[in-house]
């Protein structure tokens, strides 16, 4: 019997060592698991909710979700509304106190981000289905992309801090290489600044404020609201009156409408990565980047 008790006894030890010597984190999105791994490295072990293929607005809790939700010790999400559709029942399912809004291993990282499109006034439907506080997909500026790794290290600091300067040197080296890298994209998408575009959702504002390119108008009449005939001859009309020559789009949305606009319009159409793993070869922050400024311009600045 000695010899079960000893085998117990080292089974609990390394049961605790892996509890304290990892911290489990949970993400949404593919992007935010990014960061958790570029600032936690060897130190923490990541899992996401979604895959970087799907609209993060939408998606279906599955009971591995909350198995992932209940382990955790944080969970870090996009916020401003981006997962108000499945994220609360998913927490209140999973019971996990540490991971719950407002206690340390909850980080909401829309509050380190200033967003664009928030508005002044009351919010209603009609300002349409999906960001009525303002824009959520603020990411896709890698400006925020740094201010997001810089407020997860911080925190692996308050949760770890015997680990604190680990996290700190490692999110140091992450914004080096992201500052030489954005050099080189602002460099090579140049040629697109001031260049109007559409995008099918206003998920590339951000983007644009980033290299310097306008997006006029949107494929959706509102955030998250499919177009009609009517809207799309609309958009027709303007896409000629003010020669927009590019319309860029996420790979999970319906491309008949831009379909329908390339052949009234002759407009072209880009499917833009959104986020990490929304392809195969797009495994970090800085091959999402990449891909996306190799898309931009295999279209010829047009
Ligand atoms: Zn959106």
């Amino acid at each position: 019997m000695k010899i079960y008790r000893v085998l117990f006894g080292l089974l609990l030890l390394m049961i605790s060592f892996d509890a304290y010597s990892v911290l489990r984190i949970v993400t949404t999105t593919q992007d935010l698991a990014a960061f958790a791994e570029a600032v936690g490295g060897e130190r923490v072990k990541v899992q996401s909710l979604t895959q970087g293929t799907r609209d993060p607005h939408f998606a279906a809790a599955k009971p591995s979700m909350i198995r992932k939700v209940f382990r955790a010790d944080l969970l870090l999400v996009i916020g401003a509304d981006m997962e108000i559709g499945w994220l609360p029942p998913l927490l209140q399912s999973a019971r996990n106190a540490r991971v719950q809004p407002g206690n340390p291993g909850y980080l909401d990282l829309s509050n380190s981000i200033a967003l664009l499109g928030k508005s002044s006034g009351p919010v209603t439907r009609a300002m349409g289905d999906v960001h009525a506080k303002g824009n959520p997909h603020y990411w896709l500026d890698p400006a925020n992309g740094i201010r997001m790794a810089q407020a997860i290290a911080a925190r692996l600091g308050e949760l770890d801090p015997s680990h604190k300067d680990e996290y700190q040197k490692r999110f140091n080296t992450f914004a080096q290489t992201m500052d030489k890298k954005l050099q080189s994209w602002q460099a090579s998408l140049a040629h697109l600044k001031h260049k109007p575009f559409i995008a099918y959702h206003t998920s590339f504002v951000y983007l644009a404020d980033a290299f310097g390119f306008l997006i006029v108008d949107e494929v959706e009449p509102k955030p998250g609201i499919a177009p009609s005939a009517a809207s799309l001859s609309a958009l027709v009309s303007r896409i000629d009156n003010n020669e927009i020559g590019l319309l860029i789009i996420e790979p999970y949305y319906e491309r008949r409408s831009s379909r329908y606009l390339n052949e009234k319009t002759g407009i072209r159409v880009v499917v833009l990565p959104q986020s990490v793993g929304a392809r195969p070869d797009i495994n970090s922050y800085i091959d999402l980047f990449d891909a996306i400024v190799a898309a931009l311009n295999d279209t010829g600045g047009k």
